[in-house]
């Protein structure tokens, strides 16, 4: 039975459209499909691959402003950060174009023949992704999982699926074949499950909650089904008492606050060693203030509205709770009427337990919290379940690596605040998830190693 989704402008809360949910059956359908076309796509050579991958990338290239336009309606995304995200889907299939050709395999020393490994493509790969970064997630995704030879199916998030069925139909005109690529709205509990459970599908790659990325971790064990899983985070900014503090306080803001904060790697909890903690509070306050929230169209904005009202509530569940044991210590603005708007927020929770401190919120909340040596920041930053980034801002280089080797999370930055560039592995420590994506290995999470001894003696 299909079903329909409106998909609504979080920005002012009107309808766009609505999108056809797909059912189990079609779910079925579109698997068998890509399980029959995968024989001439993993067939196809190399270089031609390589070819579709790159025109796939130019038709994206070619439409970047239409898809980021479509995010900034469906997502809330602000105009500059939806035109990166379509440029990155670009970058991410130009960069692993050049992957088919290269999918090197050994050949390794052994008595009495020839000895050489394969990287075989899985098949059928499926990935799900969430709703806060629809197009790049879809591509750190699919685009290996192309390159390697297998044929994808991706279901985008119920609220933001626009862009990803966008991206479909431009791969069908770049000339990928029918069956190779599949994008199928639909939810969670219907596609998502589906996924997991069918046969057919030899991997889920799942972003999303911890929740949800644990239960398809339970249930792919059934049949041995491979997983990567990227989850939530809650990384520390570590600001050290020899750093830059003008620099440091600077990039702050938005280390939390792109994306309303509905992003993964966000820096949610700062870290000041002690001696410069009022100075970097008074230069911080400042740089909050100045954070420009509003329409997501407009090229000056800096911070959109949340995705929908449901995360609203969430957002304010922690900082007003009923108890109102939170201490805000101030506050940025946003806009007032229609739209999702929460101000971006900075409070100071009272011990490491609190849950401000230890929560994922998804949004612009920040805490901010003293610490006395390198020690105690170190166990400050990994007192969490989570493990995806982290920030360090010191003038000591020593200190900056002990730091970055003591801090247990996969993406670690050095006074600055970066975390993602589609050439190197992203993924994270502890709760935070299973496998790393990007970069030059991601072509291992798609394919699985096959030796081949080839006698010499007969
Ligand atoms: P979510 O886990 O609710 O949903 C993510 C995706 O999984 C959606 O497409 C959803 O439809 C699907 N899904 C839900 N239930 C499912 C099920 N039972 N089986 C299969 N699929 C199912 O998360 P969300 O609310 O969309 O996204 C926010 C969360 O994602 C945050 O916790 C955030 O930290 C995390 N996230 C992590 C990363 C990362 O790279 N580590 C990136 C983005 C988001």
């Amino acid at each position: 039975m299909t079903t329909t989704h409106d998909v609504i402008n979080p920005a002012t809360e009107e309808r766009l459209t609505s999108v056809e949910l797909v059912g189990v059956e079609e779910t079925d359908e579109a698997i068998a499909h890509a399980v029959a076309a995968g024989p001439a796509w993993r067939e196809l050579a190399p270089a031609d691959r390589g070819r579709l991958l790159r025109r796939f990338s130019d038709v994206v290239d070619d439409h970047l402003e239409e898809l980021a336009q479509l995010e900034v309606a469906n997502a809330g995304h602000t105009i500059g950060n939806a035109r990166w995200e379509a440029g990155n889907v670009r970058d991410v299939l130009a960069y692993y174009s050049a992957a088919p050709e290269r999918l090197l395999g050994q050949q390794i020393p052994v008595a009495g023949g020839l000895d050489v490994t394969f990287k075989e493509p899985l098949g059928v790969v499926s990935v799900i992704v969430p709703w806060n970064f629809p197009m790049p997630i879809a591509g750190w995704g699919f685009a290996p999982a192309l390159a390697a030879g297998n044929t994808v199916v991706l279901k985008p998030a119920e609220l933001t699926p626009l862009t990803a069925i966008r991206l479909g139909e431009l791969a069908l005109d770049a000339g990928i074949p029918e069956g190779v690529f599949t994008v199928l709205p639909g939810k969670g509990s219907v596609v998502g499950e589906r996924f997991v459970t069918h046969p057919d599908v030899r991997k889920v790659c799942f972003t999303g909650s911890t929740a949800v990325g644990q239960g398809i971790m339970r249930k792919a064990a059934d049949q041995l089904k491979r997983v990567t899983l990227e989850l939530g985070g809650k990384s520390a900014n570590i600001v050290f008492d020899d750093a830059d503090l003008d620099a440091a306080a600077a990039a702050a803001p938005m280390s939390f606050l792109d994306n309303a904060g509905q992003d993964c790697c966000a820096r949610t909890r700062i870290l000041v060693q002690r001696g410069v903690f009022d100075a970097f509070m008074e230069r911080f306050e400042s740089a909050i203030k100045d954070v420009r929230v509003g329409d997501p169209g407009d090229e000056q904005t800096q911070m959109g509205p949340l995705v929908s009202s449901g995360q609203r509530d969430t957002v304010r569940g922690f900082v007003e709770d009923a108890e109102g044991s939170v201490d805000v210590a101030f506050r940025g603005s946003a806009p007032e009427g229609a739209g999702y708007w929460y101000p971006p927020t900075v409070v100071l929770p009272g011990g490491t337990t609190d849950r401000v401190w230890q929560d994922e919120i998804f949004g612009p909340v920040v805490g901010v919290m003293p610490f006395d040596d390198e020690a105690d920041a170190i166990a400050k930053a990994n007192d969490t379940a989570y493990g995806l980034s982290g920030s360090i801002w010191t003038r000591d280089v020593g200190r900056a690596i002990r730091v970055s080797r003591g801090v247990e999370a996969g993406n670690l930055s050095v006074n600055s605040h970066s975390s993602v560039r589609y050439s190197t592995p992203f993924g994270g420590f502890k709760s935070s998830g299973i496998g790393r994506e990007l970069g030059p290995d991601a072509l291992d999470a798609f394919t699985e190693v096959k030796n081949v001894f080839i006698s010499t003696e007969s």
